[in-house]
């Protein structure tokens, strides 16, 4: 299938650009505009024809199943002739979110089987804050309204879900953020000096049970996290991180939120990663790959005996008109079977794989700090200074991410000093190993 020929050309297109849409990521002074019109697997070709290999997932962590699966359209077309949507707020629902709801707790940890639909990551973390403060009110203690997240945790762009966010340049000139949120410093293996030398855990449990003290026991609600973070630079706990995080929450009655929104569905190898890293989640936050982003949705999944509480009695959890969207429901259902039958969660692990391997030169290079595989996630942190650690100033990784779709035609994103990669599922292994080599190429002639 050959690029459509455009009614509008790539000039004028990046012009309207300009003048008409608001991106909210792209600092005020950049004129760069890349408008993408095709994709098909892990390649995308922009207005201009310029062919370029999406290392990204459709620049945000998903497309899963890749880029260009018709069968999905037909599928969300079959689903629009039938029913395209109807609410399910109060006694209405439809078939495919059921089906879709039957299937989720299938593949979520073993007890998770109530759902909450969103359209997206952010709603979903705002209806989990809300379901964790509605079930300790309904359970009579109503004072339970903290929520504790971490520095550098990415919880999403909504009032809610921003407030629990660790980064405060997103909160510049739209404060103040929601209140009864804390944040605690979160696990960073690169920065042992954060922790003044104590084991990280060690550290991170002390001041978490610091933090409880100091909110009083009795008043925090929740405490929310990724597995691994994402937007924090792919950085994988230690191993005894989470368990002995919700050792602590558990005995002070605090409920664990697991933010899935990246982690889910294969990202990091896995259909979840909460239950293998120990977390034993209350709530599980999802979106992006639940669809592949073939259609917006999003979901807060609930272990029963939380479902239960939140979903009756007094007071309100609210809803959004388009929860349990049935095209979205019927795509979702089709992403999660093709997920399945090619195998994609275990192809994480392959991808990480020969990633792994093919950068392994770039852990080598004196502008890079460490690089970070978790699944088919890569998180390249450059450094100022090997020996000191300080991190690179980020335009750096802005910079090399710039060299390396125009020079190679490889699309990766950068978070502050990290260059980030988290391509589709079905990447192929030349794919993989042209990628690695071309960020190797750009990372060298980075001097430091
Ligand atoms: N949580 C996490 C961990 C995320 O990475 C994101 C989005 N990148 C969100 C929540 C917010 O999701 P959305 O952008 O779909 O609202």
């Amino acid at each position: 299938q050959a690029t459509p020929a455009l009614s509008t050309s790539p000039d004028e297109l990046e012009d309207l650009d300009r003048r008409h849409l608001i991106h909210p990521l792209l600092s005020g002074g950049s004129t760069d505009r890349c408008v993408i019109v095709r994709g098909k697997g892990s390649t995308v070709w922009d207005a201009r024809g310029n062919e370029l290999l999406d290392m990204t997932g459709a620049g945000n962590w998903l497309a899963q199943v890749g880029h260009g699966r018709v069968e999905l359209g037909e599928v969300m077309a079959e689903q629009v002739g039938r029913l395209s949507y109807f609410t399910s707020f109060s006694e209405f629902s439809n078939d495919q979110s059921i089906q879709l709801a039957k299937r989720l707790s299938t593949l979520a940890p073993e007890g998770f089987n109530r759902v909450l639909y969103t359209s997206g990551g952010s709603e979903a973390v705002d209806m989990a804050i809300k379901a964790v403060r509605l079930y300790h009110s309904r359970r009579g203690e109503p004072d339970r309204t903290w929520i504790i997240s971490r520095q550098m945790g990415y919880h999403g762009s909504t009032y809610g879900g921003g407030s629990a966010t660790g980064f405060d340049f997103v909160h510049h000139g739209v404060g103040p953020t929601l209140p009864h949120v804390r944040k605690v410093s979160p696990p960073f293996p690169f920065h042992p000096e954060m922790y003044g030398g104590e084991p990280i855990t060690d550290f991170l449990v002390r001041e978490l049970e610091q933090t409880i003290e100091e909110i009083g026991p009795g008043r925090v609600a929740a405490m929310i996290g990724e597995p691994v973070m994402g937007g924090g630079g792919v950085v994988e706990p230690p191993p005894d991180y989470w368990p002995r995080v919700r050792e602590v929450l558990s005995r002070h009655g605090i409920l664990l939120i697991a933010d899935e929104v990246v982690t889910g569905y294969g990202r990091t190898g896995s259909w979840f990663a909460s239950p293998e890293r120990g977390m034993a989640p209350d709530v599980i936050t999802t979106a992006k790959g639940i669809t592949s982003g073939y259609a917006p949705l999003g979901a807060a999944l609930m272990r029963d005996e939380i479902g239960d509480v939140v979903g009756g009695g007094d007071g309100f959890l609210h809803g959004f008109t388009y929860c349990g969207h049935p095209v979205g429901c019927a795509v979702a259902l089709a992403n999660l079977d093709i997920i399945e039958k090619e195998g994609l969660v275990p192809r994480s692990l392959l991808i990480g794989k020969w990633l792994r391997q093919g950068l392994a030169p770039a852990a080598e290079l004196p502008a890079v700090g460490e690089v970070r595989v978790t699944g088919a996630t890569v998180g390249i942190e450059l450094v100022a200074n090997r020996t000191t650690r300080e991190p690179m100033p980020p335009p750096v990784a802005s910079s090399v991410v710039k060299e390396l779709q125009q020079a190679h035609g490889v699309i990766a994103r950068a978070y502050g000093p990290v260059v980030v990669m988290a391509p589709p599922l079905v990447l192929e292994e030349g794919e993989a190993a042209r990628a690695a080599e071309a960020t190797v190429e750009v990372l060298s002639r980075l001097g430091t």
